[in-house]
């Protein structure tokens, strides 16, 4: 079971990383929330994201 977060900027709980917007950076990734794009800790994102993280193929109906 992943973790969720809610979000601080909507409340909105997210809880996977299709609820993400990711960006790369010379820096590494940012990621945002989808709904209103506040920014979400990487450490939590990436957690949230691992699934699919690296694994662009792995999508399931
Ligand atoms: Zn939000």
């Amino acid at each position: 079971m992943a973790t969720s977060y809610t979000c601080d900027g909507c409340g909105a709980t997210l809880g996977s990383g299709d609820e993400l917007i990711r960006e790369s950076r010379h820096t590494g990734r940012s990621w945002y929330c989808q709904y209103c794009r506040t920014p979400v800790p990487a450490a939590i994102a990436e957690r949230l994201s691992h699934r699919e993280d690296g694994s662009p193929t792995d999508r399931r109906p």
